[in-house]
């Protein structure tokens, strides 16, 4: 019977449209947290997304809600990060729900990671209920964002509700809108119990705490649970419900999304989209579990003092299980010692990683240029796979390089049309095709190099139509192109992490920035440091770093401890992340220096 009261969505939306500010406001309606704990996006609770007013992971809550009907729901909602580059999140978070709550901005319709939403709730058979947003604010048109959805992406929006997530305005009628139209959980609760795990968390005492969404079944406190992929055995110590804190409960039913402890210390045996089944009734099969990801861009990431390297391992193992599209693997660079490579699905999760590392993990790294992963198809017709450019080998044992397009969607009001193209089309882009959804709203669509979309072709599309345009992107596959390999040196020794691949007609221009870049971030030693760019044999640019002269604090009255000691601090703070590779100490930022555009 309580299953029949049980509603489980997620909420899924474009970025900024207003996903955390409405779960918000569901959890203040439904008196889920005590007003005075209520501040804004209250399940972004990890404080780089609180800085950047951004979700990176998924949140799940239990509410309860009192119907109109006199009776009581309980409501399992999760809010997704909207970011392309957390789409894994999403992707998890949709199969623990059985609906989704499709949230559109009025003002600004719908966008092109509205529709990416979209396609994975269908993907998930999920009921979709559209949420028209923002209906607060002047510029809004709810209607003409009904009818896009209508239009664009074929959705029924005769249930859509229409809120303003800000003020609360239409949530009351929202949450009776979920009981009708959102399908209660089914599933056999005397079933040997399969639960799916779309999430998990290492925590030092419980050990990892999995996120579960049951499917069949129960489970109790001191079951003996198998997880199915990994075969291990384990009893449950502790069970329950996040609202949105911890909540213990004695049993979880077919249904139920909650989670789950069960002293599992082994990080390896308890991945996102294994089945928890009982060890003494277990079922037949796991259930489908989830597709893993492929990595866009590699980077190296290394201690700034090697003996950490042991410590890389443990935080990249234990931040693997909270962060399921993290990919990686040792490798030593001659210029850097022992790191990993590290796969990401774009800039923002390499950066979000990064963070969490130094900040979670309390380690000091340093983490290389970020690259694709190129083709190369040798002179005797043999081919690699490389994700790392100093790898790359020799040009005279190349036959081709192949490096991975996209098919890049840009949607983008029709008097931006030219500019997008003009964009694209410095980006290596090639046409495919232009489809109006209605008169003023344009489909643009561009096969593109990934290496150009990363770098920074999306802040470019948005600084070049005021923020209009919006873009999703998928591999279409390898295309050969002219590419080649630029090598840096530095006091005349190649630094194998500072390596790059550029296109031919763009490498002599990428060269002069890198090692212009890399002469004003590489702080000066007592002796001069020539910096050179090569293809090959072949030197494209050349730069050199003066020797300094005197103490860099001389030339302050010492008449002024206060800014000597500030001085001396910040030479402090800027070297917790410089690598010393021969006599020269680089810092941080001259790896990335390679993303420059000039
Ligand atoms: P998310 O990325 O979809 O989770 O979006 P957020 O909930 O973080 O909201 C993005 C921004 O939109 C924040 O500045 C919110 O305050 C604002 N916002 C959200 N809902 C509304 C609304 O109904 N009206 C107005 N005016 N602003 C809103
Ligand atoms: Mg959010």
């Amino acid at each position: 019977d309580r299953q029949k009261h049980i509603r489980n969505f997620s909420i899924v939306a474009h970025i900024d449209h207003g996903k955390s500010t409405l779960a918000d406001r569901i959890l203040e309606l439904t008196h889920t947290v005590a007003e005075r704990k209520m501040k804004a996006q209250i399940l972004d609770d990890m404080p780089l997304e609180r800085e950047r007013g951004i979700t990176i992971k998924m949140n799940s809550v239990e509410v309860h809600y009192d119907g109109k009907d006199g009776q009581h729901y309980i409501f399992h909602l999760i809010d997704t990060p909207g970011h392309v580059d957390f789409s894994y999140e999403v992707s998890r978070a949709l199969a623990a729900a059985d609906g989704a709550l499709l949230v559109v901005d009025a003002s600004q319709g719908v966008q092109a990671q509205t529709l990416a939403n979209v396609y994975l709730a269908l993907d998930n058979n999920l009921e979709i209920l559209p949420v028209i947003n923002k209906v607060d604010l002047p510029s809004a048109d709810p209607a003409g964002t009904k009818a896009e959805i209508e239009d664009d992406i074929g959705i029924d929006t005769s249930d859509a509700a229409e809120v303003s997530a800000k003020t609360g305005l239409g949530v009351a009628d929202l949450l009776e809108k979920i009981v009708r139209v959102i399908p209660a959980p089914t599933g056999d609760l005397t079933a040997p119990l399969q639960a799916l795990i779309f999430d998990s968390k290492y925590d030092p005492y419980r050990g990892v705490v999995l996120s579960i969404r049951l499917k069949e079944g129960q489970v109790h406190l001191g079951d003996r649970i198998r997880l199915m992929n990994s075969n291990m055995d384990y009893e449950v110590t502790e069970l329950g419900v996040f609202s949105p804190d911890a909540r213990p409960f004695d049993e979880l039913i077919a249904g139920d999304v909650g989670y789950l402890t069960a002293s599992i210390k082994d990080i390896h045996s308890a991945r996102s989209g294994d089945t928890v089944t009982s060890a003494e009734h277990p079922a037949e099969k796991p259930l489908r579990g989830y597709r893993p990801m492929t990595p866009m861009v590699y980077a190296g990431i290394y201690p700034t003092d090697n003996a950490k390297y042991n410590d890389l391992k443990d935080a990249l193992d234990k931040l693997s299980l909270n962060d399921a599209s993290l990919a990686y693997e040792p490798e030593t660079s001659t210029a850097l010692g022992f790191g990993f490579r590290v796969g990401f699905l774009g800039l923002l999760h390499m950066d979000v990683v990064q963070e969490r590392l130094e900040r979670e993990f309390d380690l000091e790294i340093v983490i290389t240029a970020p690259t694709v992963t190129y083709h190369v198809v040798k002179t005797d017709g043999s081919q690699e796979s490389i994700a790392n450019p100093s790898e790359i080998p020799d040009a005279s044992s190349i036959k081709e390089i192949q490096e991975p397009f996209v098919d890049a969607t840009i949607m983008v009001p029709e008097e931006y049309v030219g500019a997008v193209m003009e964009l694209s089309q410095a980006k290596r882009g090639i046409f495919q095709t232009m489809d109006y959804l209605d008169k003023s709203r344009v489909n643009v669509k561009y096969k593109m190099p990934l290496s150009e979309i990363i770098f920074d072709f999306f802040d470019k599309l948005k600084s070049s139509t005021k923020g209009y345009a919006s873009l999703d992107y998928t591999v279409a596959g390898y295309v050969a192109s002219e590419l080649k390999k630029i090598d840096i040196l530095l006091n005349g020794d190649k630094v194998d992490a500072l390596s790059f691949i550029s296109h031919k007609d763009f490498a002599e221009n990428r060269a002069r920035v890198v090692t212009g870049k890399l002469k004003e971030v590489i702080p000066r030693q007592n002796f001069e440091i020539p910096i050179q760019a090569a293809i090959g044999s072949k030197i494209i640019a050349r730069t050199n770093i003066k020797a300094y002269r005197k103490d860099v604090t001389a030339k302050i009255h010492t008449g002024d401890p206060d800014r000597r000691a500030k001085l001396l601090d910040k030479q402090r703070a800027g070297k917790a992340r410089m690598k010393s590779v021969g006599r020269v100490e680089i810092p941080q930022e001259a790896f990335m220096a390679i993303l420059k555009n000039g």
